[in-house]
């Protein structure tokens, strides 16, 4: 079985770097109007301050690139299994 994760985005943070859609353009879409960055996956759970969305290894390294080049590291990365924070 393939191992998850959990990405928990604090929006409400986002500064608008946009670094996040740079490194995974596929998983990331930084909104130029608002200056705010969303996670694209259909499935992601949104309110208006927080973001959070199941994955698994398939798209785990890149979404941890997102996560890395986030100057403000809000984009937080835990295995979904063990509860253990993977990042930052
Ligand atoms: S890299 Fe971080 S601060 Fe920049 S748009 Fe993405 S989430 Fe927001």
């Amino acid at each position: 079985m393939m191992k998850k994760y959990k990405v928990v985005y604090d929006k409400s943070s986002c500064i608008g770097a946009g670094a996040c859609e740079f490194a995974f353009p596929e998983g990331w879409y930084y909104d130029k109007e608002t200056s705010i960055a969303t996670l694209k996956d259909p499935a992601t759970e949104k309110t208006d301050a927080q973001e959070i969305l199941i994955i698994d290894e398939s798209t785990f390294e890149k979404h941890l690139e997102a996560a890395q080049v986030c100057p403000v590291a809000i984009i937080e990365i835990f295995d979904l299994e063990t509860g253990k924070r993977v990042y930052p």
